[in-house]
């Protein structure tokens, strides 16, 4: 086995290969005539020293010998699955992607039934949110082909390792064009500007393999019997309803499709309510947190644009920052009109002058009372009242409440707001009256704990926007953990951040190839 070693970089010999040549020679076991080509296996970086480091862990090759690259997993794709038994996927993000690719893999036919539109046409879409405040039900930043996870920060790393072959997800991902630094990285994330490229590559994929997609076509009733659900309902853009029959059902429409729960709900299909949190975004200048967190004036070349993660406890609550988006912007993330829901994206170079993350308190049960006739949608209840306060104290279109982050602590409204990446404008509101008292408390609390931890944070440079609701799904509909069937109705496999069992893009790309899996596995025998 070929030898391999742990290193340390400054981050100016980030892309010196003598530097890097020289470090693996500081480690001591092999000379100058042993050492040939270096491959960076893992590299992150080290800030918690006077100056930041790139950590690496290599693997060296003697003289003369070369890496042999792996074969792409798409090589290994029967050709065509065109006439194999179909499986339907309701949902064409990470989730319904993943598990197209899989099912192509093990010799089933994807059929994928897609609200929105392909990332091309789906850019109009956003356009109409940002610049007119014009809401599109079936496109914007959640709906749409690759789903939330296309015009995202595309950060894709899980806490979920151990739920799916996460190595198989990446490989993937670089497989259709994202940069292969992604396979390295300790915390890869892809960007706004690749992933629609990503994403229609894979599409490229499903159809050259003989899986179909289909655009602009909506789940929008179902039939069942006692035992199982028998068909589909889909309406197709001109707005005619046709039936879908399949060997199975993946459920993997996302976390902001409400309508799909009325739907499940109205069918007598079993669901329940799940934990999640509500808050809102915090935006900073990016060169104030490089400052705090690489202890520089101005950033060092090489050195990418710093995060940080925050937690802290109030009053028996976890309040933490959430999906913290260095070098990026605030965008609306609302799924239907008279709502303002916040999220944050990137480019790929993350060089925004911005530097923003949710910040959010787990909501409990006693939140949830004034809307316990909701029943198990009391969750959801509270998020769309929260969502649309937000927006009625705008003027009708995307321009979000928001405090400077000082005045937000002492419950006041800023007289003026620092400058904002996000398009659509901000206004100076009461957010401490607009946010439940038991979440603008704990925030209140939680965001001075966090200046405590991070000098500099605390600052009234930063705006406090609202609102950030869409976590996590406040929904789960449940499955069996082995079968992925759902409880009732087993030819319906619930799956991804809508049905309760993932929080991310990966976690959700991990999702969908396991309940692909499943599926193979009782279809195929
Ligand atoms: C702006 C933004 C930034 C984000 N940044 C990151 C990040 O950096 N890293 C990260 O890990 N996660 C991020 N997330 C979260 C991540 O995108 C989601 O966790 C992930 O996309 C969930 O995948 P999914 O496939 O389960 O559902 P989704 O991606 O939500 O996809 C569901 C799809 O189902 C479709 N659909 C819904 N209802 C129907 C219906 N009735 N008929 C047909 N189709 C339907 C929707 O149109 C949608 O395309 C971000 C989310 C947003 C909104």
């Amino acid at each position: 086995m070929s030898p391999s070693f742990e290193i340390k970089l400054p981050p100016a010999d980030l892309h010196d290969v003598e530097a890097l040549r020289n470090a693996v020679l500081r480690q001591g076991p092999l000379a100058p005539a042993d050492v040939g080509e270096i491959r960076i296996e893992r590299r992150s970086i080290d800030a918690r020293g006077r100056q930041p480091v790139f950590r690496m862990r290599v693997v060296v090759l003697p003289p003369g010998e070369e890496f042999t690259p792996e074969a792409p997993i798409v090589a290994g794709y029967p050709e065509d699955v065109a006439s194999a038994p179909a499986v339907a996927i309701i949902g064409c993000g990470p989730a319904g992607m993943f598990a197209a690719l899989e099912l192509i893999e093990l010799g089933l036919k994807p059929i994928i039934i897609e609200r929105g539109k392909d990332v091309q046409a789906r850019r109009r879409s956003l356009k109409a949110i940002q610049q007119f405040g014009i809401v599109d039900p079936d496109s914007n930043y959640c709906f749409g082909e690759g789903g939330a996870g296309t015009y995202s920060d595309g950060k894709l790393y899980t806490r979920s390792l151990k739920r799916g072959n996460y190595q198989k997800a990446l490989n993937l991902l670089a497989e259709h064009g994202a940069q292969s630094d992604i396979l390295m990285d300790a915390h890869p994330h892809i960007g706004s500007n690749k992933l629609p490229k990503v994403v229609a590559n894979m599409r490229e994929t499903i159809l050259k393999h003989g899986g179909e997609i289909r655009f602009g076509h909506k789940m929008t009733d179902l039939e069942r019997t006692d035992n199982d659900l028998q068909a589909l309902i889909i309406t197709n853009p001109e707005g005619e309803d046709y039936r879908l029959e399949a060997k199975a059902y993946i459920f993997a429409t996302g976390h902001s499709a409400r309508d799909v729960y009325a739907l499940l709900y109205r069918h007598k299909v079993r669901m329940e309510a799940k934990p999640f949190a509500l808050g809102v975004r915090i935006e900073h200048p990016q060169p104030l947190i490089d400052q705090i967190q690489y202890n520089q004036r101005k950033r060092e070349e090489n050195l990418p644009a710093s995060s940080y993660k925050l937690v802290t406890q109030v009053k028996d609550r976890g309040v933490f920052s959430f999906c913290m988006c260095p070098g990026g912007l605030v965008v609306p993330a609302a799924t239907a009109p008279g709502e303002i829901v916040v999220n944050g994206m990137s480019l790929s170079r993350r060089d925004s002058p911005y530097a923003n993350s949710g910040t959010v308190v787990a909501v409990e049960i006693e939140d949830l009372q004034p809307f316990a006739e909701h029943g198990i949608f009391a969750g959801l209840e509270f998020q769309r009242s929260v969502e649309q306060k937000m927006f009625a104290s705008g003027d009708g279109s995307q321009s979000a409440p928001a405090a400077r982050l000082t005045d937000f602590v002492k419950s006041r409204i800023s007289k003026d707001l620092p400058d904002t990446s996000y398009i659509p404008g901000l206004h100076a509101a009461p957010l401490h009256q607009m946010l439940p008292q038991s979440i603008f408390m704990r925030l209140q609390q939680g965001v001075q704990d966090f200046g405590r931890k991070m000098k500099g944070y605390f600052t009234e440079e930063a705006n406090v926007i609202g609102t950030e609701s869409r976590t996590s799904s406040p929904v789960r509909i449940p499955r069996d953990q082995e079968s992925y069937q759902h409880p009732d109705l087993p030819s319906l496999y619930p799956c991804g951040e809508g049905a309760g069992f993932a929080g991310g893009i990966l976690s959700a790309a991990m999702d969908g190839q396991n309940v692909a899996r499943a599926i193979a596995a009782r279809v195929m025998g």
